[in-house]
């Protein structure tokens, strides 16, 4: 189970079209795409920074996973996702090791991407995400 890189890092805004501008204007770096994933509340805006993205996420409903992380703990990195290969077998190897799973399943994420959490209680309090993209393979 070794990650290839860190594939983004997600983090909780209130306000998507602010915290583009800030990316946008301060760093200088470029919005490439925005997405709203129905399925878990959120619109999602992307930037690359090197090999690694930077996630932003805006809950689309207060009731959402980031609505109420927001709620809980303020704006704020939600989410670490390394990049797996072959993140089928890896759930189960880490399931053997003791890691508690949110998705004993890969599912779809934004970017077409397959994804799946792990509980933040048994990463040392940090809601890690792998994830494995299987469009230009
Ligand atoms: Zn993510």
């Amino acid at each position: 189970m070794k990650p290839t890189h860190i594939e983004h890092i997600g983090i909780a805004v209130e306000n998507i079209e602010k915290a583009i501008e800030f990316y946008e204007n301060t760093f200088g770096l470029k919005c490439y795409a925005i997405e709203e994933v129905k399925d878990q509340k959120v619109k999602t805006a992307f930037f690359m920074v090197g090999q690694t993205k930077i996630e932003l996420l805006e809950s689309t409903d207060p009731e959402g996973p980031i609505g109420k992380f927001i709620e809980k703990k303020g704006e704020g990195i939600h989410h670490i996702a390394f990049a797996v290969k072959g993140i089928e077998e890896k759930l189960p190897e880490l399931e053997k090791k003791g890691v508690r799973l949110i998705d004993a399943n890969p599912r779809k994420g934004a970017e077409g991407l397959d994804i799946a959490f792990l509980h933040p209680k048994s990463t040392f309090g940090v809601l890690t995400e792998i994830c494995e993209n299987k469009n230009n393979k």
